[in-house]
């Protein structure tokens, strides 16, 4: 066999190590892909699949991508599933001796990557490391664009699943045990868009977790994560993952923080789809959904936060106070909140910034809208100053108004840069002697050109002669073809063109080298002050986020404070008493979307004694399911600290809600229908508490009339029996029957969604009433 080609020895040296990924094998401007990975890439890609000699008889399949250009390719590739590792020339080739040092800088994988513009700012970029056993499962997630990085632990399967539906990661890296179950695996792949990695036993190994764990954070006291052993594992796997592929220091990883999942109103995956908490049913876009409505965030990190917490409400009574104090003062105080909601509109990504600063891939642009953010830092904390109590409070004091760093940027960094930093242009005159030296005598040679030129158009009497600049000769003496008998002897040509020659002299070129040299110096020099100052803000990475941290909660404050101005909601009161008594409620998407007609408000009352499950009937459309919905997210709602749709509200806490809505949309069969609707219905009755609020829309719809009576009969007697007395539940239905159970179960009460008769028709009065419909209207 032929030789290889040395640098095809020297690609396939570094593709052994990296045979599941696409390797991108930087040649001059191109990323260059070879044989397998050209034939993957240039159908996935549609780009041209070309050959290269590589020393064999036959040519390498080859295809490549401009660097400059090259991230929606290596998005689109991520999208499809592949890995790519990034393969650098790791030294100055002016320096290499034979072919150019090359090496694997990055490895990108769907949940990595983290420079990409195709990155949608309002939510995180999670990736998620899954350690599952018997005994539970140990969970970590890290956003690597921003920094977040939190580990828990999960007692079964439904508590890992409503996880990962939560925070929908974009990659998975797990051990075996999790791969097992197929049909889950092709939903997480399948519907929800997630690239699963399993990774070997051996990752798993406690021990090198450990060394992993400490690796990161050196002076980490592990006592706090003693209840999380599974989930600790995970966090040591991610951090290997990360190093493994990211090969950087991580330095923008902010601490390991351990949550319960116990400490937040679990909502599982089902209830977040059906209620659209985050996203609509059909087409799965935030507008439509409670948050569409709540987000009048102004920044990004504020608007990822404010899905967290819609995502994640609270139990804890005092916590959520807090938040409804903060939400209160600023709806009191409209200017501050409207001052502060200005400078917001103003303030850039901080938290994605510092993964830029960590990755050293902040460009001096990316600096001036740093700056520009940190401008109104003190502002902002001035106006957090003057509430003199609560959240406010608390974050006007730890606002960090980062001053320091305004100030060095402004001195360093000039106003308008390039986003190159290799070619000037960068520094800011004043802020450092010798480049302001070389700078000058870039300028004094600009001088010294202008003399020359004079001179010589004097000397030799060519009255258009010109200096001029090109990339390739340098500087040169340009004559048009008319004056060429008056060129002297000393003129060196150059080249020639159809209209002109051009020259040097030697004077000329000793001036051209003091000026290139001054302005390669010079470019070297800035390059360096301004890493030096990208190092420095490296190393306030803490304070930076905490700043960041404080910035978002007061956007997503000012936001919720808006938003109950402008909807007219008002602030509920909480209690433990599990009473939920809503005077005058309304459903917060629904009263946006109808138009020509008001929405019709609704009172509801729940408790855990005399008035635990209401059973509603009405006809199809008179608005029994906007009517539940809108108690769920009420209390949603006054559980992540914001203000409510209603007159008036009083909100006992509730520790999960659950909804189960009937079959009536499904095309499925009767049969399977059926089945999925008892598995949600038995997951419902095993999961709930008495302090658990339900939401059953039509249940036992999908089958016979009889079998899903029976069904719905069986549920409510469940409901209201011994195992969770106190579940407070809404029970829409069109069979009338039910409303037989008022009087004959403790608890149990009808309501219906009053309707009036005219001539043939119907009108809708959307009032809800007590009392069974006497009637069914249902087609
Ligand atoms: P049902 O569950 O009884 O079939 P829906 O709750 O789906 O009825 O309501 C049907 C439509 O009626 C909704 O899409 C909405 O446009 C309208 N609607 C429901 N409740 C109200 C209300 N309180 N005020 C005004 N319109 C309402």
């Amino acid at each position: 066999m032929a030789k290889m080609t040395p640098m095809m020895e020297q690609y396939f040296e570094i593709k052994k190590n990296y045979p599941d990924c696409i390797l991108f094998y930087r040649l001059g401007d191109f990323y260059e892909m070879f044989f397998e990975d050209a034939l993957t890439a240039s159908k996935e890609l549609e780009i041209t699949l070309t050959g290269r000699d590589c020393g064999q008889k036959e040519r390498a399949p080859m295809c490549g991508v401009p660097f400059h250009s090259c991230e929606p390719y290596i998005t689109k590739l991520i999208e499809k599933g592949y890995r790519v590792a990034i393969c650098e020339q790791v030294e100055d080739p002016k320096a290499a001796k034979g072919i150019v040092k090359r090496d694997v800088i990055r490895i990108v994988t769907p949940g990595t990557n983290v420079l990409t513009q195709a990155l949608d700012e309002t939510r995180n970029q999670f990736i998620m490391s899954i350690f599952l056993q018997d005994e539970g499962s140990g969970i970590a997630v890290c956003d690597l664009t921003t920094g977040e990085f939190r580990l828990t632990q999960v007692e079964n399967a439904d508590s890992l699943h409503d996880e990962i539906t939560r925070l929908t990661p974009a990659e998975i890296i797990c051990n075996d045990a999790f791969c097992i179950s197929g049909a889950q695996m092709d939903y997480y792949k399948e519907k929800m868009g997630i690239v699963i990695t399993p990774l070997a036993g051996n990752w798993f190994d406690a021990e090198e977790c450990r060394k992993h764990i400490s690796g990161q954070y050196p002076d980490l006291s592990m006592e706090s994560f003693s209840e999380y052993p599974f989930g600790v594992i995970a966090a040591g796997v991610m951090l290997r993952y990360l190093h493994e592929t990211q090969k950087t220091s991580l330095s923008h990883l902010s601490d390991m923080i351990p949550y319960k999942i116990s400490n937040y109103m679990i909502l599982d995956s089902a209830t977040r789809r059906n209620l659209e908490v985050c996203e609509t049913l059909r087409d799965k876009h935030k507008r439509g959904s409670l948050l569409g409505v709540l987000d009048k965030t102004k920044t990004a990190m504020g608007a990822r936060l404010l899905r967290k917490m819609t995502e994640q409400p609270l139990i804890r009574k005092k916590e959520i106070e807090q938040r409804l104090d903060a939400v209160e003062m600023l709806q009191d105080h409209a200017m501050a909140r409207e001052e502060l909601r200005e400078y917001m509109r103003a303030i850039y990504d901080l938290g994605r910034l510092t993964m830029k600063i960590s990755y050293q891939s902040a460009n001096p642009r990316d600096l001036i809208s740093f700056k520009n953010s940190l401008y109104y830092l003190p502002y902002i904390k001035e106006i957090l100053q003057q509430f003199d109590k609560g959240m406010l409070h608390q974050m006007a004091r730890d606002l960090d108004p980062l001053e320091d760093l305004y100030q060095l940027i402004d001195k360093a960094i000039c106003e308008d840069p390039p986003v190159t930093i290799r070619e000037g242009d960068i520094i800011q005159e004043g802020y450092d002697e010798e480049a302001d030296h070389l700078k000058k005598a870039r300028t004094d040679g600009k001088t010294w050109l202008a003399e020359l030129e004079t001179r010589e158009r004097e000397k030799t009497g060519i009255k258009n002669l010109k200096v001029k600049y090109n990339k390739v000769f340098g500087y040169y003496l340009e004559v048009t073809n008319s004056y060429q008998d008056l060129v002297p002897d000393y003129y060196i040509r150059r080249q020639t063109l159809a209209n002109s020659e051009r020259y040097v002299t030697e004077e000329l070129a000793e001036l051209a080298d003091t000026i290139t040299h001054a302005q390669e110096k010079l470019y070297e020099l800035e390059y360096k002050l301004y890493t030096d100052v990208r190092d420095y803000l490296a190393s306030q990475i803490d304070r930076i986020q905490q700043s960041a941290r404080i910035i978002a909660w007061t956007d997503v404050f000012c936001a919720l404070a808006y938003v109950a101005e402008h909807h007219n909601y008002v602030r509920p009161a909480i209690n433990r008493r599990g009473v939920i008594d809503i005077k005058g409620g309304r459903h917060p998407v629904v009263e946006r979307t109808i138009k020509n007609e008001l929405f019709v408000d609704n009172d509801t009352y729940l408790d855990q004694r005399k008035n635990r499950i209401s059973i509603i009937t009405g006809p199809n459309m008179a608005g029994k399911s906007t009517y539940m919905r809108q108690t769920a997210l009420i209390v949603l709602m006054a559980q992540i600290g914001s203000f409510v749709p209603a007159r008036s509200a009083n909100i006992g806490i509730v520790d999960r809600i659950f909804t189960r809505v009937g079959a009536s949309d499904d095309l499925a069969s009767g049969q399977s229908t059926f089945m999925v609707e008892m598995t949600e219905v038995a997951h419902i009755l095993h999961n709930a508490t008495k302090n658990s609020l339900l939401i059953f829309d039509e249940i036992g719809r999908g089958t016979s009339t009889y079998d899903g009576l029976s069904i719905a009969w069986a549920v409510v007697e469940f409901i209201a029996g011994d195992a969770m007395a106190g579940a407070k539940t809404l029970f829409a239905t069109h069979y009338h029957e039910l409303t037989e159970l008022e009087g004959k179960i403790a608890g149990v009460n009808n309501y219906c969604i009053a309707v009036k008769e005219k001539k043939d028709t119907i009108v809708f009065l959307r009032k809800i009433v007590k009392g069974g419909a006497d009637k069914s209207y249902g087609i």
